[in-house]
């Protein structure tokens, strides 16, 4: 894993050797901070604990973006703060527990049975995350997971989309919504309509700035209308096989869904 790296003022990214995962720390000035998605291994998780603590900070809240298992990982040395995700992502982190456990242990050996999935869910109406730093609103959909949230730090300009907006993954729907296209491309709104941002953190890939985000939501856009046609096979994002094959697989969903 490489270091905590200054994106901006008081906003620090890690970037793990899984997926090209991102962790988002938003520091307060009282030497607090806001940890968003924490992982990958145990390894990381406690050399992120160890550059915070080299950084003077101490975890006041986490948030996990949604309820996939890569991303509602922890360790005991990043503290005993609440964690907070969507009502929904809750709820669907302790149905799915035992499948994200298995993958867990497969990608990530030694995972911490105890704490993954240990959320505390965000106040009913809650607009931002319930923390004394900077604020940071919660931008809740269900495009990819169910109770997905981006995160917006205000003042800072960032948007932390979680497992969207990313330049080495094309967009990952869920298939077993009602409506996966309708809600990627409401996701893909709300961030359009997020004013201002001057850089866009995804769970997977790099950081981009205001430019950036509206390139990617353009490409992604562009994704989702392949797919509809039975295109897609020429997005640049598709360079592993698992890409590959969750591409076929939406692909054909999609495609059946919108001439059956
Ligand atoms: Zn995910």
């Amino acid at each position: 894993m490489a270091g905590l790296v200054e994106v901006t003022r008081g906003v620090f990214v890690a970037t793990h050797d899984f997926c090209t995962s991102t962790t988002t720390v938003v520091a307060a000035d009282d030497g607090t901070c806001l940890l968003v998605d924490p992982g990958i291994s145990p390894a990381e998780l406690d050399t992120l604990a160890a550059d915070l603590a080299r950084h003077g900070l101490r975890v006041a809240a986490g948030f996990a973006t949604h309820p996939h298992w890569d991303h509602v990982l922890w360790a005991r040395a990043l503290g005993d703060a609440p964690r907070f995700a969507t009502a929904a992502a809750v709820v669907a982190t302790a149905a799915d527990r035992e499948r994200g456990l298995a993958l867990a242990d497969e990608f990530a050996p030694g995972t911490d049975h105890d704490l993954y999935g240990r959320l505390t869910p965000l106040p009913d109406g809650a607009e931002c995350v319930p923390w004394s730093g900077p604020r940071v609103d919660v931008v809740e959909h269900r495009a990819h997971a169910p109770g997905h949230a981006a995160l917006h730090v205000v003042d800072a300009h960032v948007l932390i989309t979680g497992d969207m907006c990313s330049d080495i993954e094309i967009p990952l729907l869920d298939l077993d919504a009602a409506d996966p296209l309708g809600d990627y491309h409401h996701a893909l709104d709300l961030f359009g309509a997020v004013a201002d941002v001057q850089q866009v953190i995804p769970g997977h890939g790099h950081v981009g700035d205001g430019a950036e985000l509206r390139r990617r939501l353009t490409a992604d856009r562009h994704y989702l209308d392949e797919i509809s046609a039975g295109r897609g096979d020429d997005d640049p994002r598709l360079t592993q096989a698992w890409l590959v094959r969750d591409h076929r697989a939406q692909r054909a969903k999609i495609s059946i869904t919108r001439t059956g």
